[in-house]
């Protein structure tokens, strides 16, 4: 009876040893879910550049995506140009002149094209395109409580104005453009969610948190801080109320 008993312990002791590594694949190595949930998330946005305000540059497979470019310095040239809406801080003529080449290609709705030239693909919300093997699909972006003036909201339903979905190397990254918390979002599933936080004309970082519980993406990042409306301290008020993970990216400029 002793024997059966020292040889039970010793095979659940065996059977612990062995099923603590598989059910913790990264403790085995020393890393923790903590640990292993910040690598996903820097994997997740390690090509994604925050340039400031809502401007980005995401490096693809040999291409190069700016979304929104504004205030740019120096950098790699762009492939494709997203611009989300006709506002100056989003659509930069100065900006595209800067990063444009050859046969660069921007795609953003009529509004902001009537003030650029090149190769334009004109969208509204709900198209999906593919530009240089990038997919690519515009997305509803627009106020529910940010008025100009009574009734009048800065960015209307009815503007067509837009976000996108781009998916670059397998991750779904969705830029918001300039957007309240809208009913669309919970339909949208993307990887990495970009948010706008500085209210004002766009969500506060109290609405952008509930736009991310929403939408419920792998990894969130707060934007539209710093150029003259929010700032990081918004951003980092987003992080604190967010549920789900919130990377605050450096501005590279
Ligand atoms: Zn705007
Ligand atoms: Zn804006």
């Amino acid at each position: 009876m002793r024997l059966v008993t020292r040889f039970l312990s010793r095979a659940v002791g065996v059977l612990v040893l062995v099923a603590i590594p598989c059910l913790f694949p990264g403790q085995a190595r020393g890393i923790s879910p903590r640990g292993a949930e910040e690598a996903e998330m820097r994997r997740l946005t390690s090509n994604i550049h925050w340039l400031g305000h809502d401007s980005f540059r995401i490096d693809g497979d040999g291409i190069v995506i700016y979304v929104d470019p504004y205030r740019l310095k120096e950098g790699p040239k762009a492939d494709l140009i997203l611009i989300t809406h006709d506002h100056m801080d989003h659509a930069s003529p100065e900006d595209v002149a800067r990063i444009r080449k050859a046969d660069t290609v921007i795609v953003t709705v009529a509004t902001a094209a009537a003030k650029l030239s090149g190769e334009i693909r004109i969208v509204k919300p709900g198209d999906e395109l593919t530009v240089k093997g990038v997919a690519i699909k515009a997305v509803p972006a627009y106020n529910v409580n940010k008025f100009r003036s009574p009734g009048v909201p800065f960015h209307p339903q009815a503007a067509g104005y837009v976000g996108y979905i781009v998916t670059v190397q397998g991750v779904a990254i969705y830029h918001a453009g300039d957007s309240d918390l809208i009913p669309e979002m919970k339909d949208l599933h993307p990887d990495v969610a970009l948010l706008p936080v500085s209210g004002t004309y766009v969500m506060t970082a109290e609405e952008a948190a509930e736009a991310a519980a929403a939408i419920g993406p792998k990894v969130a990042v707060p934007m539209h801080v710093g150029e003259g409306i929010g700032s990081l301290s918004d951003a980092r008020r987003f992080k604190e109320k967010a549920s789900v993970p919130v990377v605050i990216l450096s501005i590279e400029k």
